[in-house]
C-alpha cells in the first residue's frame, strides 16, 4: 500500500478543488491567448478562505489538521498556478 502515493493524489486533488474555486469566484483568470496560464486578478482570497472555512467545517477538508493549513494550503495554491503577468506575452512582447 502507498500511503505516500495516496496522500500525493489527495493534495493534487485538492490543488484543482482550489484553482476551480477561484477560477470561478473570478480571482484568477487564464491567459486568453495561452491555456493553462493563469493570472491573478485579485488579491483579496477572501470569498475564498471562508468557502475553504466552510468546507473544514463541513468535514469536506479532513485530512487537514487545523482550518488555518486549509486556508494556507489554498493560497500556496494560488501563489503557485498564478502570477500577475502571463510569462509567455511577456516574453512575445519583448521580443
Ligand atoms: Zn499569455
Amino acid at each position: 500500500m502507498g500511503r505516500a502515493k495516496h496522500y500525493q493524489q489527495e493534495i493534487e486533488g485538492l490543488e484543482e478543488y482550489v484553482k476551480g474555486l477561484v477560477l470561478r469566484e473570478g480571482i484568477i483568470s487564464e491567459c486568453p491567448y495561452h491555456s493553462g496560464i493563469y493570472l491573478s486578478e485579485d488579491y483579496d482570497y477572501t470569498p475564498v478562505f471562508k468557502i475553504i472555512a466552510a468546507e473544514y467545517k463541513s468535514g469536506g477538508l479532513s485530512h487537514f489538521s487545523s482550518q488555518r493549513e486549509a486556508t494556507d494550503f489554498a493560497k500556496s495554491t494560488i501563489d503557485d498556478v498564478a502570477g500577475e503577468e502571463c510569462c509567455s506575452c511577456e516574453k512575445w512582447k519583448h521580443s
